[in-house]
């Protein structure tokens, strides 16, 4: 299997070279060659998989043989799901008659993202020892420098999936004293050689602007080789892929054999990813109805679907009678699910070019080019206007696959309030409530016959504000005593690992950077596992 840029271009690259590039230079993302469909006897033969089992059954569709064997690709999938803490590693928890919420939070961080980093952080350090074996004596290594900045959930699951990995080493950035504390002591309690912590005096905005002209920097790039983790990685979407086909087995398992489930998967959405990996479980022959895409008040996917319009601001509403809410300094909404306020999903890029190649004619010839051209110009268009004409045609398309909703902070409360008074009593994080919200909706509107699934992308207790918030008139409600893991008592006194700069100066954090690659204990070559 071959991988190639959305924004086209003749390079195509192996499952290695995607991995490890990330981005495509054009500023594309990369994608397969092919959808591969599911073997024929899949339905029986995966039935009592585990996890591991059809990670490594569907891992193995995207990726050549020859690349990672199969034996290679069972010890990378068996790794990287040991550090969880659930032995069904994403559980499906039952609400209500036909109601199910599906647990990706069991990983080291308790939040949906270590599904995939976990397994990414093995993938760089087989690929980069395999290189460094065969290089000759004397021979530069191949190193890898993890530079990302974050306003907590995503910082914490890279360090901890990098954490210990030979020949990487990862520098995230924090704005100092804007990340919750437990999320903050989450990333910074964590010691091993090759994590650094940056506090940075600053925005998450600033943060943000330091990294992508780090990356924009080609010395300093080339120099470091600067590698991102953000959920535009190909290796993250195929992780989450896993999940979708495990809760179908777990719901077909409890119906006669010749009754065939139609499971609507319900996903809070940020930057698309999640869902995504739902919609290429989809196309390739898992059974499902129409995906659900749940945002919060950073709704341009939700107004994408409903009013047909892709645009960052929407143009229908006076921004400032939206009085309410925060709205940073970049238009970004600050919610009570933070993980989700994004102005543009990065992701939804991918889905963009399946659109516009189902809508590029029926010369198989041509069709491919076609789509990378139209998808280019869209994403022109949507960086220099802010917002881009999609035809009608094209968004009947993405309706036959998806509905949308936009729920508001209100309605995120409530949810965590009426699942708390549910029976059985339920604390969900607000991200997940925004998922649950979402579902209410679209099942009061169809028939119920359904099965629904929301998936529920972190433990409540990363986001005790919004969650005692919800549920401070609760007098059988304890936080310490009904939410906050063992994992998480005392972790605020734990010794922190952190470097602090006193302003959001580039220059600062190269220096740190710079610092540390000549004394980092990683950068002594490491061969052979
Ligand atoms: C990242 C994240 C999301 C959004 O996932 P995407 O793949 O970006 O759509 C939702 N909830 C939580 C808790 C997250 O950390």
């Amino acid at each position: 299997m071959k991988y190639f840029s959305t924004r086209g271009g003749r390079q195509k690259l192996s499952f290695e070279e995607t991995v490890l590039t990330g981005l495509a230079p054009n500023g594309g993302l990369y994608i397969p060659e092919t959808i591969p469909s599911l073997p024929s006897d899949w339905k029986t033969k995966w039935k009592a998989y585990s996890f591991v089992d059809i990670s490594v059954a569907v891992l193995s569709l995207y990726i050549s043989r020859d690349e990672i064997s199969e034996v290679d690709l069972r010890m990378l999938v068996e790794k990287s799901y040991q550090t969880f803490r659930h032995p069904e590693i994403t559980p499906l928890k039952k609400l209500s008659d036909k109601r199910y919420v599906l647990e990706l939070f069991h990983g080291p961080t308790f939040a949906f993202k270590d599904v995939a980093l976990q397994l990414l952080g093995n993938l760089f350090e087989f690929f980069l020892l395999r290189r460094n074996a065969q290089k000759a004596p004397g021979e530069k290594p191949e190193k890898l420098t993890v530079v990302g900045a974050t306003s907590g959930d995503t910082g914490s699951a890279a360090i901890y999936g990098l954490r210990n990995k030979a020949n990487v080493s990862i520098f995230i950035l924090h704005p100092k004293g804007r990340v919750s504390p437990i999320q903050e002591a989450q990333m910074t309690t964590v010691t091993d050689a090759n994590v650094h912590n940056i506090s940075v005096a600053g925005t998450f905005d600033d943060c943000q602007d330091i990294v992508k002209s780090l990356f924009g920097d080609t010395n300093f790039n080339a120099t470091h080789r600067l590698g991102a983790v953000n959920s535009i990685n190909w290796a993250r979407i195929l992780a989450q892929t896993v999940y979708y086909f495990l809760s179908y087995f777990h719901i077909q398992a409890q119906l006669s054999p010749a009754e065939d489930v139609e499971i609507q998967y319900v996903v809070p959405t940020g930057n698309f990813g999640d869902i995504l990996a739902g919609y290429y479980a989809k196309r390739m022959g898992l059974p499902m109805a129409k995906l659900v895409v749940a945002t919060n008040a950073n709704d341009i996917l939700a107004r994408f679907w409903n009013a047909g319009k892709y645009e960052k601001v929407d143009s229908a509403v006076d921004l400032t009678s939206d009085g309410k809410q925060g709205t940073s300094s970049s238009g970004v909404k600050e919610t009570l699910s933070p993980a989700m306020d994004i102005l543009v999903s990065s992701n939804f890029e991918r889905l963009l070019w399946y659109l516009a190649y189902e809508n590029a004619g029926t010369d198989e010839a041509t069709r491919m080019t076609a789509a990378c051209e139209t998808l280019a110009g869209w994403m022109s268009t949507m960086k220099s206007d802010g917002r881009v004409e999609i035809p009608i045609a094209v968004l009947e398309t993405a309706r036959r696959d998806f509905l949308a909703e936009r729920i508001s902070d209100e309605q995120t409360l409530e949810i965590i309030q009426s699942h708390f008074e549910a029976s059985p009593s339920y604390v969900v994080d607000p991200h997940t409530a925004v998922g649950l919200a979402a579902g209410q909706i679209v099942a009061s509107r169809e028939s119920g016959a359904t099965h629904q699934i929301m998936l529920s992308t972190a433990h409540p207790a990363k986001f005790s504000e919004a969650v005692t918030l919800a549920l401070r008139g609760q007098s059988t409600f304890n936080f310490e005593r009904d939410v906050l893991p063992a994992e998480f008592v005392g972790l605020l006194d734990r010794k922190r690992n952190v470097i602090e700069v006193p302003q959001p100066d580039i220059d600062l954090v190269k220096a740190v950077i710079e610092g540390f690659a000549e004394r980092d204990p990683s950068s002594e070559t490491v061969v052979g596992l």
